[in-house]
């Protein structure tokens, strides 16, 4: 018989009619004859709400306990669902990361999954149990809970759904499938039938954050399929997430995203000589701070001197500001700019790999807007502009139309589908 991995998150068991609702969603799967596992999300806003009780208490709360506080949340519904299911009439048993035995590296709140035992769960499926599992957390060495970083429950059940070697992970969000752009921003973003892993992967890297990046890193990595769909429309199949040689390109952009979480960090007359670049990247990367976008500019001859500027997630400043003076120190600069100003829009598609034209076409249609660039940055299938926040819904809107990604040009593959 096969498994297939459901996971709900916050919006889908916000209360306890969700739940119940949710309860329906996993009863459907199991009386279609798969083995089902199910991972949850914390209620609601529950994890916010942790986060804020932590930092009315302090600024510095220690890693551990943060995993410790919000590792609980999860704990909530994962017993409700149970309940739910049991009262039912469905054999159903509730795990924690440690009972389903997910292994962690020793790091919290950005842990990546090791290993997973799938011992227990298994035994309890054998017994024909409906398995929920805890979202987003595992545990490290001496069974330290840890966490997978915000949006992880993604992660946790594509995790079990290769160990477990499931059919498929469904992904139900509040959300009927993965759109061309954010559908609460963009309201004539088209939903998309399918999507190649590697588009994906970069949508959710520059802010699509639909899926957590990490869980379609994983399935790519296990080609394992995917599919978000709604809790709320059981009957439809949202978008199948899957390789790209199983579809036929025919656009060269498949969406876009804003990402409005970094900062700008701008360090100004660097001597241009060799080994400052890695003075400084050293010492950031030492602090663990990691950097996105790099632009080092043109030296000047008169004064021998470049600026070099680069963006960390706003989460990350306080740590850049914590070490700015040795930042200085190293590389003797004098002048440290910091633009808190700025979105990052996004386009991606696989289809512009080795298709001229697309950069062109997407600075033409922001300079159309009088949208002035700040930072460019670009992938093989994907192209990053920095502008000023204010224009974050007028850039997206105009690429949008620009890309054909809005309207009823709705972005599909030809032929047909794979069953998964
Ligand atoms: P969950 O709590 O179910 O994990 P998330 O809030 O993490 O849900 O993700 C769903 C949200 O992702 C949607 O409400 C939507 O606003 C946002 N989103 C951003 N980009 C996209 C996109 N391209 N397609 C669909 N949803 C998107
Ligand atoms: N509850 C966690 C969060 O809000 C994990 C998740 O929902 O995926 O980030
Ligand atoms: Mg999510």
């Amino acid at each position: 018989m096969s498994i297939l991995v459901q996971k709900f998150g916050g919006t889908s068991v916000a209360d306890v009619e969700k739940i119940k609702n949710v309860a329906n969603a996993v009863i459907k799967e199991k009386l279609n004859g798969s083995k089902v596992v199910v991972v949850v999300s914390a209620m609601g806003h529950t994890t916010d709400n942790l986060v804020k009780l932590a930092k009315d208490i302090t600024n510095k709360p220690s890693p551990r306990e943060m995993d410790m506080l919000l590792s609980t949340g999860e704990q909530v519904s994962m017993a409700l669902l149970a309940m739910a299911l049991n009262e039912a009439g469905y054999k159903s048993i509730s795990l924690t990361g440690l009972q389903a035995g997910i292994k962690t590296e020793d790091c919290h709140m950005c842990a990546r999954i090791v290993d997973i035992d799938t011992t227990n769960i298994k035994k309890y499926l054998n017994e024909d149990n409906i398995v929920i599992v805890a979202g987003f957390q595992g545990v490290c060495r001496d069974n330290e809970i840890t966490t997978l970083g915000r949006g992880g429950s993604d992660t946790t059940a594509v995790a079990l759904a290769c160990a477990l070697k499931a059919q498929r992970c469904d992904i139900y969000s509040d959300v009927e499938a993965v759109y061309t752009a954010d559908p609460r921003v963009i309201k004539t973003a088209q939903k998309l039938k399918t999507i190649s892993y590697d588009e994906m992967l970069e949508l959710a890297r520059v802010g699509a954050n639909v899926l957590h990046p990490r869980s379609v890193e994983t399935a790519k990595l296990n080609n394992m399929p995917m599919r978000v769909r709604s809790s709320f429309k059981l009957d439809d199949l949202g978008t199948l997430i899957i390789g790209v040689e199983e579809m036929e390109l025919n656009k060269p952009v498949t969406g876009l995203a804003c990402d409005a979480s970094q900062v700008r960090i701008v360090i100004c007359d660097v001597e241009d000589t060799p080994g400052n670049a890695a003075r400084l990247f050293t010492l950031l990367a030492k602090q663990n701070l990691s950097v996105d976008m790099i632009i080092q500019s043109y030296a000047r001859k008169s004064t021998n001197t470049n600026d070099i500027a680069f963006t960390v997630t706003k989460s990350d400043l306080e740590k850049f500001k914590s070490i700015e003076d040795e930042v200085n120190k190293i590389i003797n600069s004098k002048n440290i700019f910091i633009d808190e100003d700025i979105v990052k829009v996004s386009i991606v598609g696989a289809g512009m790999i080795d298709r001229p034209g697309i950069a062109a076409k997407m600075f033409d249609t922001l300079a159309r807007e009088n949208i002035n660039i700040k930072m460019i940055s670009t992938s093989e299938i994907k192209i990053s502009c920095l502008v000023e926040k204010k224009y974050s819904e007028a850039a997206a809107v105009a690429l949008c139309k620009a890309f054909e990604l809005d309207g009823a040009q709705v972005a599909d593959v030809k032929g047909d589908l794979p069953v998964v």
